[in-house]
């Protein structure tokens, strides 16, 4: 936390001063000023030279390298640093895309090859009956695809889950899964250890407070809303977007990217996609499945398969719990709420902003990293399996890169953490997940999404 402060505050100042000169100067972002790094190796293009995306890190004599496990940081070799490592890098910029880094610190419990963790099926498994019975089977979970044998140790029981949660449940999907394994050369889990859970209890996907969104009609002005509910208080109205194509369209597109077991939850989900009046470069998800896109996201992508990636990201967020599991954490929608109602002709001017009152910050700021990684995982493998072009993930952080001219911006998709830790988490998970795929033939664009972008017309972005 404490470094990411130190950054965003040096960059902030800097940018405030390109800002008063009238120009958008990436170099001046890179003074002789240190500067950090916070991401994953993408490459190693000889002993000298790392990449992270697209910026080359060049290796000197003077660059010292330490390893940090929990008992503290120990030095390391520089040929020991291997792409899908998670590091800190400081040092300075010599150029656009070229650092020199003083020092690399390696995360060295980030274990690139013992992979686990917890999941919500999202999907009716196809082998349920042999991983039931101790067979050989495959599942999909987490992103991955998880290879079990018989010798997985299994806690496998629809039997245990209805002792526990009272009631066994009618499917798998929407079950949580937790697994552990070691990652193989060709991408797929060779899985050690497996438990099935319940579902999510149907009180995980309510929005906090007791709100509700509604899509209305400001009585005033007759414009598209959508509202936020307390009881008959109504507390928020955000603007929608007047163009009824580019809604269907984004509605359309959304729908059709849900996965199979998304009505396999125990409160039925509605998922609902909204674009919203907002300039700014992001989307957020609202536990109850009411996705917001805003107009500044659908001015700044390239294509459908960008924007695939962002819905799908985002569905995952609702299908995974994300809100409920960060709200374990930080007690975030403990606090308690009093807004008074409002008058009609009102709207909200940043969604985000009100958001944050309401308790779901980060539903607009970024969840945790772990929790972002798997909506990273999940979205991936989504848009893989729905024929899109999964690079172009990475390359909308790189869009937001560039745009932005710095490795941060100051809220939003774009700094849903930063972007280059997403862009690098991104292509280090294509190529350790799908290794020696080829996608020149998958799609990025159709008819479809550039009729959106004329309809849509010039759009405000910040
Ligand atoms: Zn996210």
């Amino acid at each position: 936390m404490h470094n990411r402060d130190w950054r965003t505050k040096s960059l902030l100042a800097a940018f405030l001063v390109c800002a008063c000169a009238g120009i958008f100067c990436v170099s001046g972002l890179r003074s002789a000023t240190k500067f950090k790094l916070h991401a994953y190796i993408t490459s190693r293009v000889d002993d000298r030279t790392l990449m992270i995306l697209d910026d080359r890190l060049d290796l000197t004599d003077a660059t010292r390298v330490l390893g940090r496990d929990a008992s503290g940081e120990h030095p390391m070799k520089a040929a020991d640093l291997t792409p899908g490592m998670l590091v800190e890098a400081e040092g300075m910029w010599l150029d656009k895309h070229k650092f020199f880094p003083e020092k690399i610190t390696v995360d060295l419990q980030q274990d690139d090859k013992r992979v686990h963790g917890t999941a919500y099926l999202q999907e009716e498994p196809e082998d349920a009956s042999q991983i039931a019975g101790g067979q050989s089977g495959e599942l999909k979970l987490d992103g991955y695809w998880l290879d079990l044998n018989t010798s997985t140790k299994r806690n496998w029981s629809m039997e245990k889950i209805a002792a526990k949660s009272g009631k066994e449940p009618e499917q798998l999907a929407a079950c949580h899964v937790k697994y552990s394994g070691v990652r193989r050369q060709d991408g797929r889990i060779d899985t050690q250890e497996i438990e099935l859970g319940p579902p999510a209890s149907p009180d995980d996907y309510k929005m906090p407070h007791d709100l509700s969104v509604v899509r209305g009609k400001d009585s005033l002005t007759g414009i598209n809303v959508l509202e936020f509910h307390q009881g008959k208080k109504i507390v928020a109205r955000l603007k929608l977007l007047d163009v009824r194509s580019v809604q269907e369209y984004v509605s359309h597109l959304g729908d059709s990217l849900l996965p199979a077991g998304a009505q396999g939850t125990s409160r039925p989900i509605e998922f609902r996609f909204f674009v919203v009046e907002d300039p700014s470069i992001n989307a957020a998800a609202l536990p109850d499945g009411t996705l917001l896109v805003n107009t500044g996201l659908l001015g700044a992508i390239d294509n459908e398969a960008q924007l695939a990636f962002v819905l799908s990201h985002e569905i995952s967020h609702v299908l995974q719990v994300h809100y409920r599991r960060e709200v374990e954490e930080t007690r975030a929608s403990r606090v308690g709420l009093t807004i008074a109602g409002i008058a009609a002709g009102v709207f909200v001017g940043d969604a985000g902003i009100f958001l944050a009152q309401i308790g779901v910050a980060s539903v607009v700021n970024g969840h945790q990293r772990e929790l972002e990684n798997q909506a990273d995982r999940l979205g991936l493998q989504n848009v893989i399996e729905h024929g899109y072009d999964p690079r172009e993930a990475p390359n909308l952080s790189r869009m937001i890169i560039s745009r932005y001219g710095s490795r941060t911006t100051s809220k939003l998709w774009s700094n849903h953490d930063d972007s280059l830790i997403r862009g690098s988490f991104l292509t280090i998970q294509l190529a350790r997940a799908y290794p020696g795929q080829n996608w020149d033939k998958a799609r990025k664009n159709t008819p479809a999404f550039l009729q959106m972008k004329d309809d849509l017309g010039p759009v405000k972005i910040m």
